[in-house]
Order: C-alpha cells, then structure tokens, then sequence
C-alpha cells in the first residue's frame, strides 16, 4: 500500500515536470542557447528513467496485491510479437542489432490471453534481448521463435547472443530489484525489475516462464502459454502503459 500510495504521489509532479520541459525545448517561451538544450535534454532522460521507476513500481503492486485485471481475448500472439519487434527498430538500429522472427508455417489458431498483459511481457525481454546484446567479436542478433509447444502449450522464446547471464547469478534472475554485475556496467539505466514483472504475468496467466544462459555468449527466455487460455479476473487496475496518456 505504502509503495503504491508514494507511487501515484510522485506521478503528479512528474506529469507536470514532463509537460513543462516539452513546452521549454518547443522553445515557445524562447529560444534556448546550446548549453541550455543540452542540459533540458539531460533532465528529460532523467525524468523519463523516474517515469518508468515509478510505473514499474506501480505495475508491480498491482500485480502483487491482485488489483490488476487480466481480460483473456482470442489474440494472434504473432501479431504481438512482430508489432513489439516493429516498435523496437529504433533502439535495434541504435545497438546495430538485427532482430529475426521466426513463426509457424501455418498460422496458429489464437488463444484466449490478455493482450496488453503478453505484449509487455514480450517488451519486457526483447529490450532487455536487444539491450544486453552487446558483443566485441560478433553482429549482435536477436531470434524471436513462435511454436507449439506438446498439446497444451504456444512457446514464445527469445534467443541472443550477447554478454549472457553469469551462473552465479542465474537464481537471482527473476527477483525484484537484481541487476547482474556485467549489465550494470554495460547499460547503467535499468530498475531490475522487467523480468519480475514477466514472471507475475506468465505465472497470473496460467503459462511459465525460464532462460538458459552462457555468461559471454547469450541467453534464451522463453515462456509458455496454455492453449486452454488464461482465467478472467476482474480488479479494477489495468498496466500503467495502458492509462490515460494525460497521466504518466
Ligand atoms: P533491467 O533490465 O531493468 O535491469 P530486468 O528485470 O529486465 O531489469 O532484468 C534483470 C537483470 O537480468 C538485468 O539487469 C540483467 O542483469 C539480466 N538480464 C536480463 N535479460 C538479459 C539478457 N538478455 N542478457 C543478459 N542479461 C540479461
């Protein structure tokens, strides 16, 4: 209760914050010298990284407390999963990444899931798949393989082949707040808390969800999905992404 109360508190400030740095770099209330745009630009980073804190943060006590809704629909998962991959042509293009999709011959019939739900869990690993993918020696690529997977089950997996997961932190992957040692230092934004996110909503839709990894060769997450569908529940709240675009 206490993290989503301070959570909402903090948004309306930075919803004001937000819009008034958009309104200084319109420069409608005047032009601004060099030194200035770059420091207004340094400061809309950083609100934007609290931004996201905040909404994970929220995203998180929704998941935890129950209150968020899941609202199964028949949905073609290779629909999301090559808009997710179309969305991130730009941070792809950024870490010169080239993401491959990979789905069944014959279109699988679509299942009962929630769509804003599966598609933040596919945000959620295919950024971390292009951010992480850094790599000296090699083109640093990303598959996205859509399957069936026995009788029961759609699979969705993500396979990289960049810095990889150390065994030492291999247990720690899916706990809130964990960031491995290689990562921080390659990609210094991150909340640790992405793949927790995944993990609740793979695990509240009735699937599962796993990796294997090399530490300096890749990793593969992969997660499954029943066939079946996943069970309605009705409790009020919805994913931040998926408010209001007036508040963050
Ligand atoms: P964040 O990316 O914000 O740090 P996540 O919860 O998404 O948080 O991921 C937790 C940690 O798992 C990351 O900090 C990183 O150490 C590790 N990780 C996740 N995906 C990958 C990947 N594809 N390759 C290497 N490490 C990864």
């Amino acid at each position: 209760e206490f993290v989503s109360v301070a959570s909402h508190q903090l948004r309306t400030p930075l919803t004001a914050i937000r819009w008034n740095l958009e309104d200084l770099q319109s420069e409608e209330m005047g032009a601004l010298s060099q030194e200035q745009k770059e420091s207004v630009a340094q400061v809309v980073v950083s609100t934007g990284r609290m931004i996201r804190l905040v909404n994970d943060l929220l995203d998180v006590s929704r998941l935890e407390s129950g209150r968020l809704s899941i609202r199964p629909v028949p949905t073609d998962i290779a629909a999301i999963l090559t808009d997710v991959a179309e969305e991130h042509n730009v941070l792809a293009r950024e870490k010169k990444c080239t993401v491959h999709m990979h789905l069944p011959a014959q279109t699988l019939p679509p299942i009962s899931i929630d769509p804003m739900l599966i598609r933040q869990v596919v945000v959620n690993i295919l950024s971390n798949a292009i951010k992480y993918s850094c790599s000296a020696d090699h083109q640093p690529a990303v598959d996205v393989t859509l399957s069936q997977d026995g009788e029961l089950y759609y699979r969705v997996e993500i396979r990289d082949n960049g810095m990889g997961i150390g065994k030492k932190d291999e247990d720690r992957i899916f706990q809130r707040f964990f960031r491995a040692d290689n990562a921080v230092k390659q990609q210094t934004e991150g909340s640790g808390l992405g793949l927790y996110i995944a993990k609740l909503i793979i695990e509240e839709s009735g699937g599962m969800i796993s990796f294997s990894s090399t530490e300096g060769s890749g990793s593969v997450f992969w997660f499954l999905l029943p066939i079946a569908g996943s069970k309605e529940r009705l409790g009020g709240k919805t994913l931040t992404s998926h408010e209001s675009k007036n508040t963050i």
